[in-house]
């Protein structure tokens, strides 16, 4: 079994998590890699209600064996909406691969240096138009004040509704440079390997507290909170929720365990860590772009809708693992950025008749 990298969360400047120094995130508008390649609202339409997917995590992912492939990130996104949230269906989600050499038209073949006043013309903007809202390619201008830009009509009426009807009328503001609030908060992805002796480092009384927290959350999201229940029937609830014969779940659990506030494993060409036995792919689709074998490359752990803003998560947003493929071969995409498959996994207890997906 190869090495896994595991993702945890962390605050961080905003000016470190800019597309200049190549960042791995979460949250806040996307940092992109290609500067002119932006992706539109049509590239990340939500498969349920067509709305544009928001940003949700972003991994720079370089592949040494080509030179193409010396910055690669890849971008997921997905929509806010509860409604459009279904169990063990990936519809709700969207990701993007993208990659440039190491010598391309936006970065200097040299590494950057790490300061916030390093080439900080290096931006978006110098190249192309972005959404005020969510950073996606921007067609569209407030037709009034012509300041601000948008990816579509449904970001506009946002923004309106969020402050843009007040600064639209009034000449002398600016629009704000800070994240939108429709946006996840914005934090950074850091990475470690599983077997690492740092990641074992944190005292007792700090892991213990962690893992507390850990299932009050849960205990929140399944609607258990403010009833007191001690740890073994919690733990009790949540092997309810699955057969007891998952030993897929039996697993994942234990290997969670080790460090349980991880937001994504990242493990390039291995396999997945699946949640349940039930809903497991039984077949990759090709490489849209090349038509080549695609493999697993990361998946993104429930921990995650922890940080998200807790208003979300309480609305319906959810998932057990994110699993995410990409093309083997990494091909070059023509129109910059391209799309890679995603297969959401749910435990979804006792039901037995599990929708099908659309992906
Ligand atoms: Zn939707
Ligand atoms: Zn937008
Ligand atoms: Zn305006
Ligand atoms: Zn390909």
């Amino acid at each position: 079994m190869g090495e896994v990298d595991i993702g945890f969360v962390e605050e961080c400047e905003r000016w470190r998590l800019q597309s200049r120094f190549f960042p791995s995130k979460v949250g806040g508008e996307p940092a992109w890699l290609d500067l002119k390649n932006v992706p539109g609202a049509e590239d990340v339409q939500c498969g349920t209600c067509g709305d544009p997917c928001v940003f949700l995590c972003q991994v720079y992912a370089p592949y040494f064996a080509n030179d193409a492939t010396f910055h690669r990130t890849i971008f997921v996104f997905v929509c806010k909406k509860s409604e459009c949230c279904k169990d063990n269906d990936g519809g709700n989600l969207k990701v993007l691969r993208e990659q440039l050499g190491r010598k391309n038209e936006f970065y200097p073949f040299d590494a950057p240096e790490e300061r916030e006043d390093w080439r900080p013309d290096l931006t978006v903007d110098k190249w192309t138009k972005t959404c005020h809202v969510c950073g996606l390619s921007a067609p569209s201008k407030c037709a009034k004040c012509r300041k601000v830009s948008y990816c579509c009509r449904s970001h506009q009426v946002i923004d309106w509704k969020t402050g843009h009807k007040e600064m639209c009328n009034d000449p002398s503001r600016k629009p704000e440079d800070s994240p939108h609030k429709f946006l996840f908060p914005e934090l950074e992805l850091i990475t470690e390997s599983e077997n690492s002796e740092d990641s074992e480092d944190e005292g007792d009384e700090m892991e213990k507290e962690k893992r507390e927290m850990e299932k009050y959350k849960l205990m929140v999201k399944t609607g258990k909170a403010g009833t007191l229940q001690s740890e073994k029937d919690i733990d009790g609830d949540l092997m309810n929720m699955v057969d007891d014969e998952d030993e897929v779940f039996t697993e994942f659990r234990s290997r969670v365990d080790k460090h349980p506030d991880q937001v994504l494993r990242y493990d390039r060409g291995g396999s997945p860590l699946y949640i349940s036995a039930d809903h497991q792919p039984d077949h990759i689709p090709k490489c849209e772009e090349c038509g080549g074998d695609r493999q697993f490359e990361f998946q993104i752990m429930p921990q995650l809708l922890n940080y998200l803003g807790c208003l979300d998560v309480m609305k319906g947003l959810d998932w057990g693992v994110l699993t995410i493929f990409t093309c083997k071969n990494s091909c070059i995409p023509k129109s910059g950025y391209c799309s890679e498959f995603v297969w959401k996994q749910d435990i979804v207890g006792q039901k037995k008749n599990l929708p099908k997906t659309n992906t």
